[in-house]
């Protein structure tokens, strides 16, 4: 049970991660949270930082995935903004594993070429820890 809770990695933000040694690790798809993770508190868009970065991840070479439990329709406004550069599964129940599983198949790639960031241990990072997932965890409620 320990070892579930525990993160591969931490870090501040999703602009310190290091994106070259996880590509170089044979790192593929990036599974992001939305909540305090792609943007601050619960982000109504996707801020122009944050849309930059994943506009560099694409063209480095990553398949971007969205897995967050908010209920809320998926026509809101950050969802539309998202969809233009990941595959979004919300309503996902984490630490479930249907969602993370989902987004896997979905991009095409194995529980080893995966990648989970977010900032809460008891969602993303036990859930994707169950699944197999390399994990790393963000200042929880930064
Ligand atoms: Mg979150």
């Amino acid at each position: 049970m320990g070892r579930l809770l525990s993160p591969d990695e931490k870090a501040s933000s999703i602009f310190e991660i290091d994106y070259d040694a996880l590509y170089a690790a044979g790192k593929r798809v990036l599974l992001f949270d939305l909540d305090n993770t792609l943007g601050k508190g619960r982000p109504d868009r996707l801020a122009p930082a944050a849309r930059e970065l994943l506009l560099r991840l694409r063209k480095d070479g990553f398949r971007i995935g969205v897995i967050t439990n908010r209920r809320r329709p998926a026509e809101l406004p950050v969802f539309r903004d998202l969809s233009e550069h990941a595959l979004l599964y919300h309503r996902a129940c984490k630490p479930l594993k249907r969602g993370f599983l989902s987004l896997l198949e979905k991009l095409d790639a194995s529980v080893d070429q995966a990648v989970m960031i977010g900032d809460r241990r008891l969602t993303d990072v036990f859930g994707a820890n169950r699944v197999g997932i390399y994990t790393i965890l963000l200042r929880e409620g930064a």
